[in-house]
């Protein structure tokens, strides 16, 4: 806060970044005080991931979010962005589709052109990492030594990401590719299942993201409607699956509505 003190007194801009875990979800009213209070001009919001020392200790392990806890995450960040006093960042570990994340986005891009609807993980795509080693990889978030490229020490950067077949997992990614939840996702084409090095440190794979906001609401609107055909003492069941993204249920009595 000093540093920030300091900046402000200079007249200079600055930005925080809060990785997001258990302990400090219930700090954030506190925290964004604080910020405010010493001038900061931007806030990104992200989930601190199982990687590094988070992913050893377990101690530390039981600090990740679970996704339940999304939805508290942008309910915080929406009411943030709305008093307007901050510039709220939500960084491409936290989404997707939401509406108030796309706007969001859409007032926080750089861009001006920006929709801020998440296209998918550009990583190998548009965009590279360069680890401290020489390390190629589609972006410096993916520590999975599974996608590191090639070496700048051994091949000049062009080839690395001109040659037949760089970056594959990612550049030849298809629906086809998705497993679970993600598979049936009406998203699930241009998503792809959201950020890579989440999935990667959440689930070990690329195929589903359980770390999706569409994905926990998307569940939690099914369990309601599952409860409220039991209250009714309907023997109806919810098949707990997309039918053309329209009808989740046996009889169109309860589908009218369901298309989320
Ligand atoms: S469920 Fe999967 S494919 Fe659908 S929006 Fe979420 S991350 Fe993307």
């Amino acid at each position: 806060m000093h540093a920030l003190n300091l900046l402000r007194k200079k007249n200079l801009p600055s930005v925080a970044i809060t990785a997001l875990n258990k302990k400090n979800l219930s700090e954030l009213s506190l925290l964004k005080k604080e910020l405010t209070d010493a001038g900061v001009e931007r806030w990104q919001f992200q989930m601190a991931e199982p990687m590094g020392n988070l992913s050893v200790h377990s101690v530390r392990k039981d600090l990740v979010l679970t996704p339940e806890e999304l939805p508290e995450i942008f309910d915080f960040a929406y009411d943030v962005y709305k008093e307007g006093n901050i510039i709220v960042n939500i960084a491409d570990n936290l989404g997707y589709y939401d509406t108030r994340n796309a706007e969001i986005n859409r007032f926080s891009s750089i861009y001006k052109e920006s929709s801020g609807i998440w296209l998918s993980c550009f990583a190998g795509k548009t965009v590279l990492g360069i680890l401290c080693n020489g390390d190629v990889v589609g972006c410096v978030s993916i520590r999975d030594r599974r996608f590191i490229e090639d070496n700048l020490r051994k091949t000049p950067l062009r080839e690395i990401w001109t040659r037949p077949g760089a970056f594959s997992w990612n550049r030849n990614r298809k629906i086809e590719n998705m497993k679970g939840f993600c598979r049936k996702c009406e998203y699930g084409s241009f998503c792809l299942g959201g950020c890579t090095a989440l999935k990667l440190t959440t689930e070990g794979d690329l195929t589903n993201n359980r770390y999706c906001l569409y994905q926990v609401e998307f569940k939690k609107k099914i369990d309601m409607q599952s409860f409220y055909l039991k209250m009714l003492g309907s023997d109806l069941q919810c098949d707990n699956s997309f039918s053309g993204g329209i009808s989740f249920f046996s009889t169109s009595k309860f589908s009218a509505d369901s298309n989320c």
